[in-house]
């Protein structure tokens, strides 16, 4: 299903359960704002190459818009409108002072070389400053960019405003960049799964995890806390291994081969067929839309944490749902890393850096009050986790867009 009729429907169902008024939930469903930019730059052989790229405003009531910049091929506009729609009721159920968005550009950044990539985020950013800014919209990384690309985005903002550090987030330690923020989201997938588990009387010690596409942070501290990686996957291909994968051994391998193709601690395995793995917890950790009403009867996991964006279908929720698994929803189980990107912007505004242990403390802090919150939503709405942050999310958003008021 299309990203954005899928995002769209979730929050329907919630504006239903909080009895929103219809003209409110119009409101909220369209964006802020729209950005399509022509992006083209010269390649290292000289010839011309253009791109499109986007950025979607898609919320401010509760203050700047947040949310990643992505680097993808698969980068269109209704994807990019369902991924800032999420950030909007992502910022909300972590409860920080953010609204949402969401950018990228359709391009395949290995097929370009460092340069490349330089130009294009530069001339991307010349064609949006005007439209960010640190009390406005503050980018940070997705798929495909990274701290590299903040730092050009940073560089080539600066020049138009002086230098503003807090513009985007995710940025390299040595401008202003937070300790821990590399880690966050898979570390803030790790206290999310252990919410769940907690509150199911369980563990992570011992649970049999299989990743789809492998969230390297998250599967290094899942490793670290006893967890049992069974089956790991990425752009390159598949593996597992019932006893255990060495997850440090794959680490090292992923870097040298710059994928987990070859390794040879685990037996390699049809990309498509991790998600039906035997495993207690499956983690779908990159691509949209992968759990669709084609693989979710087949789906043996009893728990799915969502450490992607909208990586389950509508469709395949309905089918999960009467299979007994339970999802923990992207909104929330993915919002450690835009929670410390939070922190981030809250040390380059306050001048005054954090350390590692403070930032992971007050991940920890928001991550469990969140589940918390959504816990609570789902017991008055009597709805599953994902109705539960939506409803907690959306109603926030909604609370403050009527305070503020339309008055002209
Ligand atoms: N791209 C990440 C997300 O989808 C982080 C966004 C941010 O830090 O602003 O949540």
């Amino acid at each position: 299903m299309n990203a954005l009729v899928a995002t769209n429907r979730n929050f329907k169902l919630a504006a239903r359960l909080l009895g929103l008024d219809s003209k409110l939930e119009k409101s909220l469903l369209i964006p802020f704002r729209e950005i399509k930019v022509e992006c083209t730059i010269p390649k290292d052989d000289g010839t011309l190459a253009s791109f499109v790229g986007f950025r979607v405003q898609h919320d401010n009531a509760r203050g700047p818009m947040k949310g990643g910049i992505r680097y993808h091929p698969e980068v269109e506009h209704d994807e990019v409108n369902a991924l800032a729609q999420l950030m909007t009721w992502k910022t909300a159920v972590a409860n920080i002072p953010y609204g949402g968005a969401k950018g990228g550009i359709g391009c395949d950044p290995r097929d370009l070389s460092i340069s490349e990539l330089e130009r294009l985020t530069r001339v991307f950013t010349q064609k949006i400053h005007d439209l960010i800014g640190i009390h406005a919209d503050v980018p940070a990384p997705d798929m495909g960019t990274g701290p590299q690309t903040m730092a050009w985005m940073l560089d080539e903002y600066s020049k138009f405003h002086g230098y503003s550090p807090a513009v985007v987030t995710g940025k390299p330690i040595d401008l202003g960049g937070s300790l821990g923020r590399d880690a966050a989201t898979g570390r803030g997938v790790l206290f999310a799964t252990e919410a769940l588990l907690n509150e199911h009387g369980k563990a992570i010690s011992g649970k049999k995890i299989g990743f789809g596409n492998v969230g390297s942070w998250a599967a290094r501290l899942i490793h670290e806390k006893g967890g049992k990686i069974v089956a790991v996957s990425d752009i390159t291909g598949a593996i597992k291994n019932s006893k255990g994968i060495d997850i440090p051994r794959l680490l090292n391998h992923v870097k040298e081969n710059k994928g987990v193709k070859g390794f040879e601690g685990a037996d390699s395995l049809g990309p498509e067929s991790i998600l039906v793995e035997d495993c207690d917890i499956l983690i779908p950790a990159a691509l949209g839309g992968i759990i669709n009403r084609e693989n979710a009867n087949e789906i043996k996991a009893k728990f799915i944490i969502e450490a992607a964006n909208h990586p389950t279908d509508p469709e395949a929720d309905e089918i999960l749902s009467k299979k007994g698994v339970i999802i923990l929803p992207d909104i929330y189980a993915n919002s450690g890393g835009v929670t410390v990107s939070y922190f981030e912007w809250v040390q380059n505004i306050q001048g005054f850096l954090w350390d590692e242990e403070k930032v992971n403390n007050e991940l920890k802090t928001y991550m469990t009050k969140a589940f918390k919150d959504v816990k609570k939503m789902c017991q008055v709405h009597n709805c599953d986790l994902r109705m539960g942050a939506f409803t907690l999310g959306v109603n926030r958003v909604a609370r403050a867009t009527v305070m503020r008021g339309w008055e002209a």
